[in-house]
């Protein structure tokens, strides 16, 4: 699957906020969007009022980079929340937070979504039992997600379970971080996703 291979701090940089794409680094003073907070480029900030449009667009592309989704597949994303019962923003992210890349790092088992996303493709990653390869596959309420017995012994494995039993777990996620397993104990509501986005300028978006 294609997937974005470009210096990731420039995207925070792009969209003035953290999106937490390289792990450790991003919290640290290191971070870029600290200490270099102007956009990318040679031309820093604009003097111009952003059109209404464009703050849309800058809405959406933030939603993506936090997920690491490509266009594509968040198009799919949002066809599927318009056909949903509920608040289409609200089920947009819902649904970005059940991907098992994202649940892999709630949990603890990779220090940025990239991270996690590998893991679940090396097959390090059950859920219910089952190996899943599939970083989009989206969980269920319910759904037990373990690291596999032949990988808890891996190297980076071990080290991140070890830094996570000091990481806040979302309180919709329960984790037992020795056993390096944990349950989507119910699938969150708005209040509980951190993404920064206003998703209702999303939805706008796509309403054009
Ligand atoms: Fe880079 Fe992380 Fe800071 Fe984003 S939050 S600019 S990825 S260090």
């Amino acid at each position: 699957m294609a997937r974005y291979t470009g210096a990731v701090c420039r995207l925070c940089r792009r969209e003035g906020v953290k999106l937490y794409l390289k792990g450790e680094k991003c919290y640290t003073d290191k971070c870029p969007v600290v200490k270099r907070p102007a956009p990318p480029g040679q031309h820093g900030v604009s003097r111009r009022k952003p059109s209404e449009y464009a703050l849309q667009l800058r809405e959406k592309q933030k939603a993506r980079r936090f997920y690491g989704v490509m266009e594509k597949q968040f198009e799919r994303y949002f066809d599927m929340a318009v056909r949903k019962k509920g608040v289409t923003g609200e089920v947009l992210l819902q649904t970005l937070e059940r991907r098992l890349d994202n649940i892999v790092y709630r949990m603890g088992f990779g220090a940025s979504r990239a991270e996690a996303r590998q893991i679940v493709k090396h097959s390090h990653i059950e859920v219910n039992g089952r190996k899943v390869n599939i970083p989009s596959y989206l969980v269920r309420e319910g759904d037990v997600i373990a690291v596999r017995e032949g990988s808890r012994d891996h190297k980076r494995i071990k080290e991140l379970a070890a830094a996570a039993a000091t990481r806040t777990v979302p309180a919709w996620l329960s984790v037992d971080h020795e056993a390096m397993r944990g349950t989507v104990v119910r699938l969150p509501n708005r209040e509980e996703i951190d993404t920064p986005v206003q998703e209702q300028l999303i939805v706008e978006y796509y309403s054009r």
